[in-house]
């Protein structure tokens, strides 16, 4: 049947006879399935930012489950993990004077302060010991250069520096990013944007975040992508047959 055959079709059933005529739907009403051209991000599900790490958000670990199980609906996964110098210009000792979440000014503008963290090769920039990522294809590390902060899986801080992370998933004919981890307010919440920016259909799957909240800064995130056409879902939402 031709589309337009099928909407005159729909438009002569009565309501009662609807549910009789139609098969039944493949997914429930508002399920999003993720598509061969889909990809799962899964950002920094280390130690470092989970309890008992240098940077914890509160309940971070509580990712970890909800990622492990919608993981399963894709086809492709990428993890990003937060990879820093020792002495990285993101830590506040490195700064004398200068305490953590306070803020000071680099050359590409204002930078939060932030606990030493995820140290490369350190058991704490390690991913956590639970995440069962065994089909992720990737993993790219951010926040490496001791200069600049990394918080986007795509570009870092200075807005100019790229991670390569576009071009490896348009190379791969990725049309759609779905972006999990931590922390909602900072690394899943430019990720996302700067999805956007690189031509990407971007959702946030919200469940599978806990944010830092540094003075309402999750709410603010959730504006900022909202803004930028960023769609803000749950784990149930994603059809998992
Ligand atoms: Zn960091």
């Amino acid at each position: 049947m031709k589309p337009q055959d099928r909407r005159s079709f729909l438009n002569s059933l009565t309501l009662v006879g609807l549910s009789a005529a139609l098969p039944l739907p493949a997914l429930a009403a508002g399920k999003v399935k993720p598509a061969a051209n889909s990809a799962l991000i899964v950002v920094d599900v280390q130690n470092c930012f989970v309890t008992g790490g240098t940077l914890p958000v509160a309940k971070g670990e509580e990712v970890v489950p909800v990622i492990n199980k919608i993981s399963a609906a894709f086809e492709n996964i990428v993890i990003t993990q937060d990879w820093h110098t020792p002495g990285h210009a993101s830590f506040a000792t490195t700064y004398p004077g200068k305490k953590p979440f306070e803020t000071t000014t680099l050359k590409y503008g204002m930078q939060v302060l932030w606990p030493d963290h995820c140290v490369q090769g350190t058991d704490d920039a390690a991913l956590h010991k639970d995440l069962k990522l065994p089909t992720a294809q990737l993993i790219i590390r951010k926040g490496f250069r001791k200069g600049v902060d990394s918080y986007s899986a795509f570009e870092e801080a200075d807005r100019k520096t790229t991670t390569g992370l576009a071009g490896y998933l348009k190379a791969r004919g990725i049309k759609t990013v779905f972006v999990t981890g931590l922390a909602t307010d900072f690394c899943v919440a430019w990720t996302a944007m700067d999805a956007r920016k690189a031509g990407f259909e971007a959702y946030v799957i919200e469940d599978a975040t806990r944010g830092i909240d540094l003075n309402g800064s999750v709410a603010a995130a959730w504006k900022q992508m909202a803004a930028k056409g960023v769609r803000r879902i749950q784990s149930g939402d994603i059809a998992m047959a």
